[in-house]
C-alpha cells in the first residue's frame, strides 16, 4: 500500500480569486441569463451559426483567457510536491490548476477544458488559442481543419453527457481516497455532489471549504467558511500525513 490518497474536489469558488465568475453553478451567470445559456447549449450551438459566432466572441473576450492561478491553486501544487499522493477532480474548465504546475495526468476535468477545442464530427482536438486567433483574424465560426465540421470548446455543454470514462475514474478516486477536500463547490450539481457522498461512505475524512453551506455539511468531518485563498493553504499544510 502507498501513502493514503488525498482527493481535491474543486469547483468555481477555487477560481474566484483569479477573476473567473461562476458561469455554470446553480446560481451561475449562464443559469440566470437564458440568452447566454443558449451559447453553451449543445443543440442551439449546433443548429445556429449566429450562436456559434457569439459563443466564440464570448470565449475570446472572457476574463478566463487572461486569468492566472491563485494561492489556492498553488497550495494544491505544494501539497502534491510534498510527496502526498493527490488527485484533483475539478468542475472547472479554466485549466488554472495545471497552469499552476499540477501534473496533467493527476487531474480529472469533469466538465472538460476550455483550453482546447474539439470537432463535433471527427472529434479531433486542437488548441483554443489557435481557434481564437482564427476568430480574431476574421473567421467568425472557424471550422475543423481536418474535416470541415463544426468546432466547439472541449467543455461539456448543457445537453451533453459527461465523459463516462472521466466519471468512472473520478468515482474510483472518491472511493479510494482517505481524505476528500471539497473546495469552492456548492455540492449541488451532479456528479460532484455524489462524489463527496461516495468518499464519505467509503470512510474518507470529508472536509468542505466553501463560502456557503452545502447539503453535505452534516456529513463532513470539518467545514471551513473562511475565504478559500487563505483557508485552503493553511488547511492543506495542516493535513494529517498518515
Ligand atoms: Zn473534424
Amino acid at each position: 500500500m502507498g501513502r493514503p490518497l488525498v482527493a481535491i474536489l474543486s469547483g468555481a469558488g477555487l477560481s474566484t480569486d483569479s477573476g473567473i465568475p461562476d458561469y455554470r453553478g446553480p446560481n451561475g451567470l449562464w443559469r440566470r441569463d437564458p440568452e447566454a445559456e443558449r451559447l453553451v447549449t449543445y443543440s442551439s450551438y449546433l443548429a445556429d451559426p449566429d450562436i456559434r459566432r457569439r459563443s466564440w466572441l464570448m470565449r475570446r473576450d472572457s476574463p478566463a483567457v487572461k486569468a492566472e492561478p491563485n494561492a489556492a491553486h498553488h497550495a494544491i501544487v505544494a501539497l502534491e510536491r510534498s510527496g502526498v499522493p493527490v488527485r484533483v477532480i475539478t468542475q472547472n474548465v479554466d485549466g488554472l490548476q495545471q497552469r499552476a504546475g499540477f501534473p496533467e495526468r493527476k487531474i480529472l476535468e469533469l466538465h472538460g477544458s476550455a483550453r482546447a477545442v474539439s470537432c463535433t464530427r471527427c472529434h479531433a482536438r486542437s488548441s483554443m488559442d489557435e481557434a481564437l486567433a482564427r476568430v480574431t483574424a476574421g473567421e467568425p465560426d472557424p471550422a475543423c481543419e481536418a474535416c470541415g465540421g463544426i468546432l466547439k470548446a472541449a467543455t461539456v455543454m448543457f445537453g451533453e453527457r459527461l465523459d463516462p470514462e472521466v466519471l468512472a475514474r473520478a468515482m474510483a478516486i472518491a472511493k479510494a481516497c482517505r481524505i476528500l477536500v471539497a473546495v469552492g463547490t456548492t455540492l449541488q450539481v451532479q456528479p460532484a455532489a455524489s462524489l463527496a457522498g461516495l468518499a464519505s461512505e467509503g470512510g474518507a475524512r470529508l472536509v468542505i471549504v466553501n463560502a456557503d453551506p452545502t447539503p453535505y455539511d452534516p456529513l463532513a468531518d470539518q467545514v471551513v467558511r473562511e475565504p478559500i485563498g487563505t483557508a485552503l493553504p493553511r488547511l492543506l499544510r495542516e493535513l494529517p500525513r498518515d
